[in-house]
């Protein structure tokens, strides 16, 4: 999967929670990614336990803890995903 998303390994590494999430509701339960308890899908803090496990797992995103380094093998699908991310096709071309 780590084909499909650009380089910023950030974006990564959310895209792949984001896809773990959603095997995971198919399930209806998650262990919770901080402390492991078993979390059921009603949980309002989903896919945490608690609000103090999902302020933890913010905390470590912002320290770039989950850092992913898958590397994209491909060179011409990164510069491919770089030019869509653009959505002025003006700003350097003008300048
Ligand atoms: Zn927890």
């Amino acid at each position: 999967m780590a084909l499909f998303w650009p380089s910023d390994s950030t974006l990564q590494g959310f895209a792949e929670r984001v896809i773990i999430v959603l095997m995971a509701r198919a399930k209806k339960t998650l262990r919770c990614p901080t402390c492991r308890t078993l979390v059921l899908e009603r949980n309002e803090d989903f896919p945490f336990c608690s609000d103090r496990c999902r302020r933890i797992d913010l905390g470590k995103w912002a320290s770039g803890d989950y850092k992913v380094s898958a590397p994209i093998q491909d060179p011409d699908l990164l510069e491919e995903l770089a030019r869509s991310g653009r959505d002025k096709p003006s700003d350097d071309e003008v300048n």
